[in-house]
C-alpha cells in the first residue's frame, strides 16, 4: 500500500496545471479510486470545470448536488468518481445521484441559488480516450484497470492535464434550476404484459406493446434465470 501511495504522490506532483489544493484532492481521489485510468481524472477535470462555470467552490456540506449521467456496464464509469471528488458532492452525503444515460456528463446544482450547469465531455476527447492503448490493448481484452501495464495506465491518467478545461468539456449554463418544478409524472398506466400498475414515465414500448421495466426484454440489464 505504501508503495502505491508513493506512486500516486509522484504522479500527482508531476502535474503542473493544477494548484496545490487541486493536487491534494486529486491525490486523495486517486488513493480512494485505487488505480490509474483515464476516466477518473477526466471526471475530476470536468468537476473543476463545473465548479468554475457555476462560480463556486468544492462542496463541504450539502448545499450543492450532482446528477451524473454515466450509466452501468460501460467503459468509463470511473468518471463519476472524479466528479464526486472534485465537486465534493458525494454519494455518502446523499448529494450525488446517477441518472444513467451512458454519457460522460453531469449536472451541478447549487440548491441555494437554484442555478445549475451541465458539463459534457467533448466528443473528440471521448474518441481519443477510447482510441488510447489503455482501452484498445487492455480494457477491451478484459484486463482489469489495476492490472494494465502501469506506464500505459499512467499515460491514460495524465492524458488530459495539459489541456485547458474549455478544450475538454462543453458547458451549458449557468441556468435556473428548480428541482421542485420538474415534470413529475401523475399518469397511471398498466403494463400490457403483466398488468402491473406503473407510472407512465417508466413504460417502454416493445413489439408495439407498452410494458413495464420487468417485462421489457430488449436491453434489460437485470439478469433473469
Ligand atoms: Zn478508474
Ligand atoms: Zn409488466
Amino acid at each position: 500500500m505504501q508503495e502505491m501511495f508513493k506512486a500516486h504522490r509522484e504522479i500527482v506532483n508531476s502535474i503542473t496545471s493544477l494548484d496545490e489544493t487541486e493536487k491534494e484532492l486529486l491525490y486523495s481521489a486517486l488513493n480512494i479510486h485505487g488505480h490509474f485510468c483515464g476516466g477518473m481524472p477526466m471526471g475530476y477535470l470536468a468537476g473543476l470545470a463545473g465548479l468554475k462555470a457555476l462560480g463556486t467552490t468544492r462542496e463541504l456540506s450539502m448545499d450543492k448536488e450532482v446528477i451524473v449521467y454515466v450509466g452501468d456496464h460501460h467503459a468509463g464509469g470511473c468518471f463519476a468518481d472524479g466528479v464526486q471528488f472534485a465537486t465534493g458532492c458525494t454519494f455518502g452525503k446523499g448529494i450525488m445521484s446517477k441518472d444513467p444515460r451512458g454519457k460522460w456528463a453531469y449536472m451541478l446544482i447549487d440548491k441555494k441559488s437554484k442555478k445549475a450547469v451541465k458539463v459534457t465531455v467533448k466528443p473528440e476527447i471521448m474518441q481519443a480516450a477510447f482510441d488510447a492503448p489503455f482501452i484498445t490493448k487492455y480494457r477491451l481484452k478484459g484486463i482489469p484497470p489495476a492490472e494494465v501495464d502501469q506506464d500505459v495506465a499512467k499515460q491514460a491518467f495524465l492524458g488530459l492535464f495539459g489541456k485547458k478545461l474549455e478544450d475538454i468539456v462543453n458547458i451549458e449554463g449557468p441556468f435556473n434550476y428548480d428541482p421542485k418544478k420538474g415534470n413529475s409524472c401523475f399518469n397511471l398506466a398498466f403494463c400490457d404484459k403483466c398488468g402491473d400498475a406503473v407510472a407512465e414515465n417508466y413504460l417502454r414500448v416493445e413489439d408495439g406493446k407498452k410494458v413495464c421495466l420487468d417485462c421489457f426484454t430488449y436491453t434489460n440489464l437485470i439478469e433473469r434465470k
